[in-house]
């Protein structure tokens, strides 16, 4: 299969994950199921069939808007979706095989719902880290034996480990600055630097620091935040993962160069 086509088949699972996402974020943290009942307009209740759920051209056809009572459905959906299929095709740009594409993709999903719902409620349900590292560890696991890299495993563990022991020193040191929701996302994050390079699980957890101390700073200068507004530090580790998964090689080799 060559790159393009590979590429547009994972943003087109992009799609289609982003939407089922948007479920995912509305009910998740409320403790509703995510399999029944099927989706319903929020305002009205009209039941959504299969036109209502196609990703992207149902929100675009409907102007975000419900087709019976109009309501507004918001840009979440939008967002949602297409921030999914543009992860999606990037991971299928950076790995070329199979099992580590699909592998990144589930984190990538997770991180997706995640990253919407601290920003919605500043928390990080624990159901949706569990089941990421659920299913991404043994992705990842038969990654490395397809690869004849069994070393693998052993620097996805140690990955989780350092990252587990930088977060939680924070924790205890900050004597809540970071949540807990944060401390049980790092290893989570940190098995998936550790499978690429363990010295990337440092680099992952400054990136989102940085991230988020420069986005809390700009928010104080203009006047948006207080002093001690809380700040949801789950995004920026998100973001600050998928950059150390794109570019921390390099910011790793520019630094032992000097
Ligand atoms: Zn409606």
């Amino acid at each position: 299969m060559t790159l393009p086509v590979t590429i547009a088949i994972a943003a087109a699972y992009g799609l289609l994950f982003g939407s089922f996402l948007t479920v995912v974020v509305d009910r998740v943290p409320r403790g509703a199921s995510i399999v029944r009942p099927g989706s319903a307009c929020g305002a009205c209740g009209l039941r959504l069939g299969a036109r209502d759920l196609v990703p992207v051209f149902s929100w675009v056809a409907q102007r975000g808007r419900c087709r019976r009572c109009c309501s507004d459905i918001g840009v979440e959906p939008l967002v949602l979706e297409v921030t999914t299929a543009g992860l999606f095709a990037l991971f299928a740009w950076h790995f070329r095989s199979t099992w580590e594409l699909v592998a990144f993709c589930a984190l990538g999903a997770g991180l997706v719902a995640l990253t919407a719902i601290d920003l919605r409620t500043k928390r990080l349900p624990r159901e949706i880290t569990y089941a990421t590292a659920a299913v991404g560890a043994p992705l990842l696991v038969v990654a490395a034996l397809v690869r004849h890299e069994p070393q693998r495993i052993w620097t996805m563990a140690c990955g989780a480990g350092i990252a587990l022991a930088i977060t939680l020193a924070i924790y205890v040191v900050s004597r809540g600055g970071m949540g807990d929701g944060d401390v049980r996302l790092a290893p989570l994050l940190g098995m998936y630097l550790g499978w690429l390079n363990p010295g990337l699980v440092p680099v992952g957890l400054l990136f989102g620091f940085f991230a988020g101390a420069l986005v809390g700073g700009l928010l104080l200068v203009a006047g948006r935040a207080g002093r001690t507004t809380a700040i949801p530090l789950g995004p920026f580790l998100a973001l600050g993962t998928v950059a150390a998964v794109f570019c921390g090689q390099a910011a790793v080799d520019a630094l032992l160069r000097r």
